[in-house]
This record gives C-alpha cells, sequence and structure tokens, in this order.
C-alpha cells in the first residue's frame, strides 16, 4: 500500500511498469450520482479501470503510482482501507427498499459504519447488516452480523469467507436494534482486549469455546 495521503495498492508489475488501484470509502454501497460522476470522470482521466467488487465498493484500478495524490484530490474521498488490521467495511443489503425487509437496516448501517469503520482490531474486519434473514449480502461469512427477523435482531459473529471459511454463530436473537448495538460493542471491546495479534474474531471465539465467547458477552 502507498501510504499518507495518496493511498493506493501495487496492482501488477508488466514490463516494469506498477499499476495501482485505488478503493474510496463508499459506505454501505450507497453512492449519489454526483459521486459516481467523480468517479467516473477520474477513471476517463487516469486510464483508470473500474472494478465493482465484492464489499459494495468501487476499484478503479490500471493506475500510474505518480498520479494518485491528484486523484484522490480530485476525488475528493477518503481511502476506504487506512490500514490493515481495522475494521474495513460495513456491508448492508438495500433493506427499506426491498419488500421482504423486517426493519430498514440501512440506518442500523449506517450508525455501525459510523462507530466502528477504520477502528485498529487484531485482524482485518467486516461487518453485515440485512433486513431480513434471506441475509442477503452473505452476512454469516462476515466477521459481525446484524440481521432483522420479525421478531427482532439477530447478532452473528465469526464468519469468515477466504483462506480458512467459516459461517458465524448467532449469539443473540430476538433483542431490540439498541440492545444488538450493545452486543456488538461488547463483542468488539472483547475482540480488541483478548484476541492475539493477526487472530481473526472466529478463530479467536474458536480458541476460546462459543460457550465461553457468550458467556462473555451476554
Ligand atoms: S436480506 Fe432481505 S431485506 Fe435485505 S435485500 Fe435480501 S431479501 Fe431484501
Amino acid at each position: 500500500m502507498v501510504s499518507g495521503a495518496h493511498h493506493g495498492n501495487l496492482q501488477k508489475i508488466r514490463n516494469g511498469r506498477r499499476t495501482f488501484g485505488i478503493t474510496p470509502h463508499i459506505p454501505g454501497g450507497f453512492i449519489t450520482i454526483e459521486t459516481l460522476e467523480k468517479i467516473t470522470k477520474v477513471a476517463k482521466k487516469y486510464n483508470g479501470v473500474i472494478k465493482i467488487t465484492s464489499g459494495q465498493r468501487l476499484l478503479i484500478t490500471n493506475l500510474e503510482g505518480d498520479d494518485l495524490p491528484k486523484i484522490w484530490e480530485e476525488l475528493g474521498m477518503e481511502p476506504a482501507v487506512k490500514k490493515q488490521n481495522t475494521v474495513k467495511n460495513v456491508e448492508m443489503c438495500p433493506a427499506g427498499y426491498c419488500k421482504r425487509s423486517k426493519f430498514n437496516t440501512i440506518g442500523t448501517g449506517m450508525k455501525l459504519s459510523k462507530k466502528y469503520q477504520y477502528m485498529e482490531v487484531p485482524c482485518r474486519t467486516k461487518i453485515g447488516v440485512a433486513g431480513c434473514r434471506n441475509a442477503c449480502g452473505g452476512v454469516y461469512s462476515k466477521d459481525v452480523g446484524v440481521i432483522a427477523d420479525k421478531t427482532g435482531f439477530l447478532v452473528t459473529a465469526g464468519g469468515s469467507a477466504g483462506h480458512n471459511p467459516r459461517m458465524a454463530d448467532i449469539i443473540i436473537q430476538d433483542v431490540d436494534e439498541k440492545e444488538a448495538m450493545k452486543i456488538v460493542d461488547k463483542i468488539f471491546g472483547i475482540y480488541k482486549e483478548e484476541g492475539m495479534p493477526g487472530e481473526k474474531l472466529g478463530d479467536y471465539i474458536d480458541r476460546i469455546g462459543l460457550k465461553e465467547f457468550k458467556d462473555k458477552v451476554l
């Protein structure tokens, strides 16, 4: 990662040419027309390639390293990830725009995003939020999840996709939104205090045991 004001990831070295990618922070994947226009304008100007990522973001890649500071300035946006081992993303479903939603969890997701995005934790962490038990966006593969149901909210923990896939465990269900937020806060507090450097939340839960983890949280 190129640090400082011009965060970018080295993507490829081909025939000695280094190209970089950047991912601006787009909370929940909801983007205004104006911001979208800004991104396409910058991509066009700097010969970028836009990729819609699985994390509800837009990656702009194929960029020259020297252009990155100008690009960030023209975008006027924050990078989605500033440091490794932080809360990298809060992914959310369209909830209030979906006929199946039991609660408009976009607000829940935005509150979580405001509170936890960029927070330092033992290992990279994702949060998932969904408006019904369909859990669109793969909430059960996220480290922390909040899902609305007819009877209240569920909070999940320990999900992971990738190298060592793990399905999240349901920590509590049938609580109101406020209580769900409190549980999420407790999960982060415990994980920050007891997780080992580089240890995913799911691995921490497996190390101490689900029962003990639940006892600590509840
Ligand atoms: S999780 Fe439920 S509310 Fe959200 S998009 Fe999927 S079906 Fe709709």
